[in-house]
């Protein structure tokens, strides 16, 4: 049974973001750089959820750092500010958003639609600056310490740029979220037609050391694979170790909690792979829950998060 119910250390520090608040190119923590040079338009995205800092560290890097793109553009932005700062480490997971999650809203019908919040407002204010944009990485951590995954969404163009960036090990393929549209499927992000494409990264727990040196290496190499710097600019952002050969995981379903009964059958990891179909995961009240086909890979099991209503676990095939 679950065994990690304690609260993660906080290891990693909160930088002070206020000295980026103006911005430079009229949106509040945006900060826009041209080249001059013919290239892609690049972003770093980070903050869509609010307690996830290793994406505000790497951002608030480049920033303190002065980097400047030698080819295209390069923009920078730290999404959901306003919780970030509502963090308290007393409630660590409270601040992932205010009113409601920012990576559900990016559908069209919510930007353009009546609705109200503190996250549909920042991301019609973001969104004539992601509009702009060709390559996007949106940087996130998890909940669980879990190796980290490089999300490429439903179609080609994401895997492809997954396997460019070339790590972490696993490139987890899916179709999003039942409850509403993530960033990363935004717009031309998730057109087939169009040549624009989005990634986005778990470099692991919110508040571990690693998570940070993670999603700097992986920022370096979407900055190399964009155009945007040369890699001598971005070499001392590399972690040291060599890419390793990419695993691709197919997402086939997700398994929601339908009761306030459900507990896992073991204390499981992200990316574990169960051999046999039929072992059983978990149980939901008197239901078992078993795996569907051989090589189970279970994405994001929520040890600590497993409440009625909720994801529990999804379901993953590895692609040969
Ligand atoms: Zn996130």
């Amino acid at each position: 049974m679950n065994t990690n119910l304690e609260q993660y250390p906080i290891e990693l520090p909160f930088p002070d973001l206020s000295a980026w608040k103006q911005g430079n190119c009229g949106v509040d923590y945006v900060y826009q750089f041209k080249s001059g040079h013919p290239g892609k338009h690049a972003m770093i995205m980070s903050l869509i959820h609010g307690n996830e800092i290793s994406g505000a560290l790497v951002v608030d890097k480049l920033l303190r750092d002065k980097f400047k793109p030698e080819r295209g553009t390069l923009t920078l932005g730290f999404a959901n500010v306003a919780a970030y700062e509502a963090f308290s480490p007393d409630a660590p997971d409270a601040t992932r958003f205010l009113d409601e999650d920012m990576n559900r809203v990016w559908s069209e019908e919510a930007l353009d639609g009546s609705r109200d919040s503190l996250e549909l407002r920042r991301a019609r204010a973001l969104r004539p600056v992601v509009d702009q944009v060709d390559l996007l990485l949106d940087l996130h951590s998890m909940h669980e310490s879990d190796p980290a995954i490089m999300m490429g969404g439903y179609l080609k163009k994401g895997e492809d740029l997954a396997r460019q960036v070339g790590v972490p090990e696993y490139i987890v393929m899916d179709k999003g979220h039942k409850a509403g549209k993530r960033l990363r499927d935004y717009g031309d992000f998730g057109n087939p037609q169009s040549r624009k494409a989005a990634i986005l990264f778990e470099s692991g727990q919110h508040f571990e050391k690693q998570a940070y040196p993670a999603a700097l290496d992986v920022a370096a190499r979407f900055l190399m694979v964009a155009g945007i710097a040369d890699r001598k600019t971005v070499e001392h952002y590399l972690l040291p170790t060599a890419p390793q050969q990419q695993k691709l995981v197919d997402i086939t379903e997700a398994v929601t909690i339908k009761t306030d009964n459900f507990r896992f059958s073991d204390n499981f990891k992200g990316m574990q792979l169960i051999g046999k179909a039929g072992t059983i995961i978990a149980y939901d009240g008197d239901e078992e829950i078993k795996t569907p086909y051989d090589n189970c890979i279970l994405v994001q099991p929520s040890m600590r998060h497993a409440r009625k209503g909720n994801t529990a676990v999804r379901l993953g095939k590895l692609v040969e």
